[in-house]
């Protein structure tokens, strides 16, 4: 059969290490016709501010598989990263990093057996890039997390855990703190967790994760994580295994696959044919497993470590040692197709199954919602005494009572005792008089009360969602 892959080179050392594992991959007699695209540095220069030309989108649409180096944004040309472009336009919403010792590579955890593999919601959270400055001095920053998007991520990393055999599988949020946002990946793990009994479910809060990930890392198998939390554990974990040259990744979304090493086009190193191509030659053979290929796949990891085993090391491992060129180390790697390693123990990997999820926004639909008040963000140079007395004379003839006022999540009006240091944004708390509902109408008519004497920048309806209140406490309010 013959595979469609479109293939960007990419800057920097991209050519070199995507043309290395090219031959690497023919040479194992797959059938690829490569699709060869652009992307990255020479397109912004030519003025097109994406990076990422219409002929490339269409590529990858056609061919829905891609293989590419690392993109750069040259400085001054186009403000958006091309990669970034790439992941959005075709929501790759999984981002798989594995992170597995390698022979001959020097580092503390040698020895112990790591093999785990993270897996990175690729596209909520505080990576929507949904900012604003609320104040001249207060920025703010939305972290979306949809039961949708937390569903897909989920199901997707149980589905990659039982590919690969793997038996267990942590969930690490940090739900202890944020309970609606990082607390919706938590509560989808535990729901989805009784489909799959073959694989044992943990949740982890993440800073222990990245304390056990250092003290403890052989005893992680498969991690799955909100985009922010997997974007610092998913380095931790290529520094435990000896960095950049030796980390492959790869993007999924449904029907489409971007397989790309972790690392960027180390500029220094270009054309200078010596660096490691082993990170995009290992994000090949996971290209080569999603296209079915297992044989192929396993020949190349094989040869490669039995490669390293027998001290044919690119230089970023050799360190002062003998080290070899990124053309030697592709030769060697081919000349040693059928030799198996001695240490890598080869897993039995079947094709994953991208799960489908319902596609309609509304996946998670209410039987109640009753709006029972509303904060209201104030920008104001008061302390909160003044600014909380003014209010409650202004609002006294509205439908609603002023709660509380609380400054960075912590309740300072009423005084909760606590002694917080205030800055000028304000979360001023109005519930309906006598616990009754409200509407927005009544909302609009408190705002024209607020905007006599304040500036109020944002509000936020609170809301009783079937029955359960759908927003937080500040800290110190009852
Ligand atoms: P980088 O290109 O990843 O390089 C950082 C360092 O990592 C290199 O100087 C080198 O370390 C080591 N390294 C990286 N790849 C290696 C390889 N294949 N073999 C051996 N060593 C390797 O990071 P950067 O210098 O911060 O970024 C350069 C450009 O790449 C930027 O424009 C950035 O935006 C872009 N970038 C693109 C992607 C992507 O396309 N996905 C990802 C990251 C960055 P030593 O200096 O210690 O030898």
């Amino acid at each position: 059969m013959t595979h469609k892959v479109t293939l960007i080179e990419g800057d920097g050392i991209g050519p070199e290490v995507v043309r290395s594992t090219r031959k690497i991959i023919e040479a194992t007699g797959v059938d690829i016709k490569w699709d060869l695209c652009e992307a990255g540095a020479e397109v912004f220069k030519r003025g097109l501010k994406s990076g990422v030309p219409e002929e490339t989108i269409e590529s990858i649409k056609r061919n829905r598989v891609v293989l590419k180096g690392p993109l750069e944004t040259p400085v001054g040309f186009g403000e958006k990263s091309a990669n970034v472009t790439l992941r959005k336009l075709f929501e790759t919403y999984a981002n798989i990093r594995p992170v597995k010792e390698f022979p001959r590579v020097d580092t503390p955890f040698k020895g112990r057996g790591i093999d785990m593999v993270i897996i990175r919601e690729n596209v909520e959270d505080l990576y929507a890039g949904i900012e604003y400055m609320r104040t001249p001095g207060v920025a703010e920053c939305l972290k979306l997390i949809s039961r949708k998007g937390c569903e897909k991520i989920v199901r997707f990393a149980f589905e990659f855990a039982r590919s690969e055999g793997r038996k267990t599988l942590h969930c690490a949020t940090k739900a202890n703190i944020m309970k609606f946002s990082e607390g919706l990946l938590k509560k989808t793990f535990e729901e989805i967790a009784p489909e799959y009994p073959d694989i044992e479910p943990h949740h982890i809060i993440i800073d222990n994760c990245a304390h056990q990930m250092v003290r403890f890392p052989e005893k992680f198998e498969t991690i799955v994580t909100t985009n922010m939390n997997g974007d610092i554990i998913s380095d931790l974990g290529s520094g435990l295994v000896g960095g950049l040259g030796l980390a492959p990744g790869a993007n999924i979304g449904n029907g489409i696959a971007i397989f790309e090493a972790v690392h960027g086009s180390a500029p220094k190193y270009a054309g200078k044919n010596v660096i490691n191509p082993t990170a995009v030659l290992f994000s090949g053979v996971m290209m080569l497993r999603h296209l079915g290929e297992f044989e192929a796949a396993m020949t190349i990891e094989q040869a490669t470590l039995a490669t390293l085993e027998e001290g044919i090391l690119p230089k970023d491992i050799a360190g002062e040692g003998p080290s070899t060129s990124t053309t030697d180390f592709t030769d060697a790697i081919i000349a040693n197709f059928g030799k198996t390693s001695s240490a890598w123990k080869a897993r039995d990997y079947k094709k994953i199954k991208v799960p489908e999820v319902d596609k309609r926004p509304d996946i998670v639909r209410s039987k109640t919602a009753e709006c029972i008040g509303v904060d209201v963000y104030i920008d104001s140079p008061l302390f909160s005494e003044e600014l909380g007395q003014k209010l409650r004379a202004l609002t006294a003839n509205t439908d609603f009572d002023l709660k509380m006022i609380s400054n960075r999540g912590v309740q300072t009006f009423p005084s909760a005792g606590t002694m917080p240091d205030v800055v000028d944004l304000w979360r001023a708390r109005f519930t309906a008089k006598n616990g009754a509902s409200t509407d927005r109408s009544k909302v609009r008519n408190l705002l024209e009360c607020i905007e006599k004497d304040h500036k109020w920048t944002d509000t936020k309806l609170l809301e009783l969602i079937d029955g359960e209140e759908g927003f937080t406490r500040a800290q110190g309010e009852n």
